[in-house]
């Protein structure tokens, strides 16, 4: 699929749409040959009139000629209209199965993908891209079509009148093309293209960073002169550009030199054949081929343009298929359900695509089903990754991760989501109600049922503050929640939904002691009876784990109860102790 022509590539996913495409393709080649008819009728008259000349009352056709020209433009363009009007239906409804396409695969994408890429550009690459090849069908393709109609046509009608003259228009056109393929496709652009565009990307970068960096270098009473980068970004783009523009200087010249010759070598025929009205044949002649002249430079810059929009395009599609070649999470064929609650880390090893490191290094543990465990340790150190792969956020790269005895890629995916729930280190929440925002994780659950999860989950103070209650929307009429609120309302909706099995991050930062006592409490309410894996950052809450996991660089380097890790003196005992000076200093202070 990857080399195929752009066209083509859209075509397949038209349907049975794509013969309003292609329809659109030949009524604007019909269209463009029927423009140049009114020409021929143009010439038709100053023939007459020159005949005649100089008792004009003898030309006798002039105004059915005249009138005919007219009929002819106006057919021409009412099937362009027609053109038109097919190559939106057909781009409209490629580009929505293109989107449609696109909106199955993201259903299918690993979340870990989601969230590691973020929505907001997942969902940006499809829509501009639909949106680029949306105009190339729906006017681009018509507009080429015409382009390169056009000469065709014209190159009939050259040859029609006066074979001679004719040639010598054609050896410009051809001239013209040539300088054009010669300069303007080949790799070369296609290289400056991508340089220009590299150009560009980077000085919008860089000026963003320079609007985000503003608070930052008033506060620090800094002129805007050190943003080195910025400054730097718009001198590359700068100098590019204008080299890029310069070396067009040889063949824009060449092309209108060439094109505008035509003019030269016309009115060159007629000194020499001493042209007047009297030899009237030569003179209609010569002045059809220079009403065509401007033609040929107008169709040659549309077919010049009409390259650039190829490679829009095609940038379009390598987009999309960023998304569309993100592996799946297959759904099992061997589906099983698991006996218990239990995890089972076997081996575990897991990287991160194009990184070369391992996240997760051979992890392995057992998790009995009830029993409560803690993932601690440095930041980077693999603990959000291992826990994510529990729910198929990732497929593991290597080695087994067991729920209840069965791998967690033989289990249903729908079951799954029903056995283990993850509650975000920063939790999202829809711009909806509260009510439903809870309610997504069992959309049957009847108010009341909310009511209590919200209530479990320390949210009775956020209720009480809002407008409307339960039914606030989130982020309308300035409302707004800190991030340890917006946490516990997702901990309401993972309390509604009631799995099994827990996973939760906590935040490492919280703005105020009051939320975050809540939010604790909220997660040992949730923990309740169940299976949990506890990624924590404050180590008050994992002295009475089960089972503590200190991970670094993706390795398990210790596990044990609280007091028996404390004993052996290791990185745990160094982070307790340290925590612990922190919170008295807290006091203290
Ligand atoms: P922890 O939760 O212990 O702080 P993480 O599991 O978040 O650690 O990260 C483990 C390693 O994986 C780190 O080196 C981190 O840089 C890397 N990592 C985390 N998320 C991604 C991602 N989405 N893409 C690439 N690398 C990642
Ligand atoms: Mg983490």
């Amino acid at each position: 699929m990857k080399n195929k022509p752009n066209l083509l590539k859209l075509m397949g996913y038209a349907g049975g749409f794509k013969y309003f495409t292609i329809g659109s393709i030949v009524l604007a080649a019909l269209s463009a040959c029927l423009a140049l008819v009114p020409f021929v009728y143009i010439w038709k008259i100053v023939d007459e009139v020159l005949a005649v000349m100089p008792d004009y009352s003898q030309a006798q056709n002039i105004e059915d000629y005249g009138i005919t020209a007219v009929k002819y433009a106006l057919t021409a363009m009412f099937i362009y209209f027609l053109a038109l009007g097919c190559s939106h239906v057909g781009g409209f409804r490629t580009v929505a199965n293109i989107r449609k396409h696109c909106m199955a695969k993201i259903f299918r994408l690993p979340l870990g993908h989601i969230e590691s890429e973020g929505s907001g550009k997942i969902r940006k690459i499809i829509t501009d891209s639909t949106a680029s090849m949306d105009t190339y069908l729906e006017h681009i393709l018509p507009d080429r079509t015409v382009a390169i109609a056009t000469p065709l046509a014209m190159i009939v009608l050259l040859m029609y009148f006066d074979w001679k003259i004719g040639l010598l228009c054609l050896a410009t056109v051809v001239i013209g093309f040539i300088i054009m393929g010669a300069f303007m496709v080949g790799p070369k652009l296609k290289k400056d293209m991508e340089a220009y565009n590299l150009a560009l990307e980077n000085m919008t970068k860089e000026a963003v960073e320079y609007v985000r960096g503003m608070p930052v270098v008033k506060t620090f009473g800094q002129s805007v002169f050190s943003f080195k980068r910025l400054k730097q970004a718009i001198d590359d783009y700068a100098k590019f550009t204008i080299s890029y523009t310069q070396s067009f200087r040889v063949s824009m010249t060449s092309f209108t030199i060439v094109i505008n010759s035509a003019f030269a070598i016309l009115i060159a025929i007629a000194l020499y054949h001493n042209a007047s009205v009297t030899d009237h044949q030569l003179f209609t002649n010569l002045m059809f081929y220079i009403l065509f002249t401007p033609i040929i430079g107008v169709t040659l810059h549309k077919v010049m343009y009409s390259s650039e929009a190829d490679m829009v395009v095609s940038t379009a599609f390598s987009r999309i298929d960023s998304v569309l070649d993100v592996p799946e999470n297959k759904e099992t064929t061997n589906p099983k359900l698991p006996i218990d609650n239990s995890v089972e880390f076997q081996n575990v090893k897991f990287h991160y695509k194009d990184s070369l490191k391992n996240a997760v290094d051979g992890i392995s543990m057992k998790i009995d089903a009830g029993e409560q465990v803690a993932f601690v340790g440095p930041s980077g150190g693999g603990k959000t990754t291992s826990a994510s792969l529990v729910s198929r956020f990732w497929d593991v790269s290597e080695g087994k991760i067991l729920i209840g005895g069965v791998d967690v890629r033989d289990i249903p995916q729908a079951k799954l989501s029903e056995i283990v729930s993850f509650v975000f280190q920063d939790s999202k929440l829809l711009k909806t109600s509260i009510l439903e925002n809870v309610r997504m994780a069992k959309p049957d659950a009847t108010e009341a049922e909310v009511m209590e999860a919200l209530e479990r989950a320390q949210c009775a103070d956020i209720i009480a503050k809002l407008p409307d209650g339960i039914n606030t929307i989130i982020g309308s009429k300035g409302t707004y929640l800190s991030g340890g609120e917006q946490q516990r309302i997702a901990i309401a909706r993972v309390m509604l939904r009631n799995t099994p099995i827990l996973v939760l991050d906590e935040a490492t930062a919280f703005a105020d002691p009051e939320n975050e006592e809540k939010v604790l409490q909220a997660f040992s309410e949730i923990s309740k009876g169940k299976t949990v894996i506890k990624i924590a950052h404050r180590l008050s809450t994992v002295v009475d784990c089960d089972q503590i996991y200190v991970l670094q660089d993706g390795k398990i380097i210790e596990n044990g109860k609280h007091q028996q890790l404390l004993s052996q003196n290791g990185l745990y005992s160094k982070m307790f102790n340290n925590y612990q000076k922190s919170v008295e200093w807290t006091i203290e202070n």
